[in-house]
């Protein structure tokens, strides 16, 4: 096990008090760098900055951070919920580093798209299927992984396959299975 014990942090960020929104810090006590090119490669989406050491990630509209000494989580609802969170993120890394043998790691970069990339390839009618009021609010939400591409039902259509398939290798969505935790 990578990661056996840590010191946990729990607050509201400075920077936006009074908007109940809780964040949670892990203070490790070994450098977890090594497993950060093995999460780039299993975590769809990351993003991996090997010169900082760090990696960021988008999950279920929560941030998480890893960084060579600490694990941060943010954006919970609750005290309770950013702790469990924190929890996932550190069992996370302890079964990819066990699993590390059988991973390719990657020591590449990924951009996010840009919310006008991916509006340009939406159906553009602002059907509002999607319970957004227009195609590029959805597609602003889907950049940073609060939308899926199947939240859009039109994109299901025949007519608009070239554009879904486009969408798909350019859109990162996070996983909600346990390969990403
Ligand atoms: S469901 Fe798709 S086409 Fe309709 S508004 Fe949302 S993104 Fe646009």
């Amino acid at each position: 096990m990578l990661i056996e014990d840590y010191d946990l942090e729990i607050f509201t960020p400075p920077c936006d008090p009074g908007a109940e929104r809780y964040a949670a810090r892990a203070r490790l006590t070994v450098d977890i760098s090594e497993v950060l090119p093995y999460l780039n490669a299993t975590l769809r989406g990351a993003i991996y900055y090997p010169g900082a050491n760090a990696l960021t990630w988008k999950k279920a509209g929560h941030s998480l951070a890893f960084h060579a000494y600490e694990l941060a989580v943010s954006n919970l609802e609750d005290r309770n919920g950013a702790e469990e969170e924190l929890k996932t993120v550190v069992d996370l890394v302890n079964r990819t580093w066990e699993r590390r043998a059988e991973i390719t790691p990657d020591n590449t970069t990924r951009q996010r798209p840009t919310a006008m990339a991916i509006f340009k390839l939406l159906p553009r009618t602002n059907c509002k299927k999607c319970g957004e009021p227009t195609c590029f609010t959805f597609a602003s939400k889907l950049a940073v992984s609060q939308k899926k591409l199947t939240d859009c039902p039109p994109l299901a259509e025949a007519q608009y396959s070239e554009q879904r398939a486009a969408l798909e290798s350019l859109v990162i969505e996070a996983p909600s299975t346990s390969k990403g935790g």
